[in-house]
């Protein structure tokens, strides 16, 4: 298989949004307010699914969450008009609340078990009760394993096992298979009940990433089931987004991977789209999807002795990003694009001739002027205090005139 060429699976249709095969790998997230709290949960989903985030998870943890539910489904619908599919997040009392709260149980786009979490004496009971809500309301699910939470008396029984044997494996290995059999004995037993093969998605979470690539490429190998990847408690700031993207890369890269999460521990009242944004970079970068313009800046060396092209780039990326949710919808294939900001003459000609539409700033020493490519080729050079504004009016100018709206387009016969 070639580069991130996907392994094939069964397609889940979750709410409208098709998971699996050769459907573009779908990003999502989950929300970290009180589900109970209706108006300050939908904010964060309308956040979160204009940010890019195609499905949103939100924890139902108890009944006044449960009960919220329909009603946050509502509020995105009328107030937001925003129609993203909420997943449910289930766990120790998930065959109690859907039962009890069947407006929730139909609202929601998708219901995640975690198998490990469905109670402990009468686990495949409950496991089956949530199970037949789904089947009864037409839903997919996520069996979704996580280290932190694997089925002990399934991990025990196995060590046990694996300690009898003649030439034991290392205790790593019984863990990861744990893990394998947990997901697919689930999902065997959600068949049984009733749940059609393609409404399963599995995922199997751990939190390191050799871990991460072992536990799916095994996983890839033994079923068809569309997989969620995500490395779980990633971690705060650079270290969860670095070891994310080692992980996912490397997963996609292999075609292993049909939805993603990036579970980043955010800053006190940070930015919950973070998650969003990093999710899409991974995927832009590995060349598997496109959200939005590109940025190629350079890092800035000792010819660069200001700061001025840093806040260049840096406003450049802002105003790209800001104007997606219009471009989107009036330039079809903007997300293409690609935007050059170099900090000095060494390389800044070379790297903007290879972008769409690239600026060469001058560097320490060097005459005080910023060349202009498009397309290749020199269109103009820029001086002064208006570099800035300037160069965001070549660039609009050619957003409209290289990816002109539907109508124009087949105006001038594209
Ligand atoms: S392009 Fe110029 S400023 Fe940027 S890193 Fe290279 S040498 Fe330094």
């Amino acid at each position: 298989m070639g580069f991130g060429t996907r392994r094939p699976t069964v397609t889940a249709n979750v709410g409208g949004v098709l998971v699996g095969s050769a459907h573009p790998v779908v990003v999502q997230s989950m929300t970290n307010t009180d589900t109970a709290d209706a108006a300050s949960t939908v904010a964060q989903v309308a956040a979160l699914a204009r940010a890019g985030s195609q499905i949103v998870r939100v924890t139902v943890n108890n009944d006044e969450a449960a009960a919220a539910v329909p009603e946050i489904v509502r509020r995105l619908a009328d107030d937001e008009g925003i129609t993203v599919p909420i997943v449910g997040d289930f766990h120790y009392n998930g065959h109690l609340l859907l039962t009890r709260h069947p407006d929730c149980a139909r609202a929601l786009a998708k219901y995640r078990i975690n198998p490990g979490n469905v109670g402990s004496k009468r686990r495949d009971e409950n496991f089956r009760t949530i199970v037949q809500v789904a089947v009864d309301n037409g839903k997919p699910v996520r069996i979704g394993v996580n280290w932190g939470s694997l089925d002990q008396d399934l991990l025990t029984a196995m060590m046990d096992e694996n300690a009898r044997a003649g030439s034991p494996r290392d205790a790593r290995d019984v863990y990861i298979e744990a893990m394998l059999e947990s997901a697919l004995r689930s999902a065997g037993l959600a068949e049984e009940v009733g749940l059609p093969h393609d409404r399963i998605i599995i995922s199997a979470k751990v939190s390191q990433v050799q871990d991460l690539v072992d536990v799916y490429r095994r996983l890839g190998g033994r079923c068809d089931y569309p997989l969620h990847l995500g490395l779980t408690e990633a971690g705060l700031g650079t270290k969860g987004i670095v070891a994310s993207t080692a992980g996912l890369s490397i997963l996609l890269a292999e075609g292993i991977g049909d939805t993603i999460r990036v579970s980043l521990t955010p800053k006190p009242n940070g930015d919950r789209t973070e998650e969003v944004q990093v999710a899409q970079q991974i995927l832009q970068s590995l060349g598997l999807r496109s959200f939005t313009p590109q940025v190629t800046s350079c890092p800035g060396c000792g010819r660069t002795t200001s700061t001025f092209f840093q806040h260049m780039a840096e406003d450049i990326q802002t105003y790209l990003r800001e104007q997606m949710p219009i471009w989107r919808e009036t330039h079809p294939g903007v997300v293409e694009m690609k935007v050059a900001v170099m900090g000095c003459v060494v390389n800044g000609p070379g790297e903007s001739k290879h972008a769409n539409i690239g600026i060469s700033l001058p560097g320490t020493f060097e005459e005080p002027k910023a060349p202009v490519y498009v397309d290749g080729a020199l269109m103009t050079t820029l001086k002064g205090e208006t570099i800035v504004p300037e160069f965001l009016k070549i660039l609009e100018d050619y957003v409209a005139r290289t990816y002109p709206t539907a109508g124009s387009r087949e105006a001038v016969g594209v």
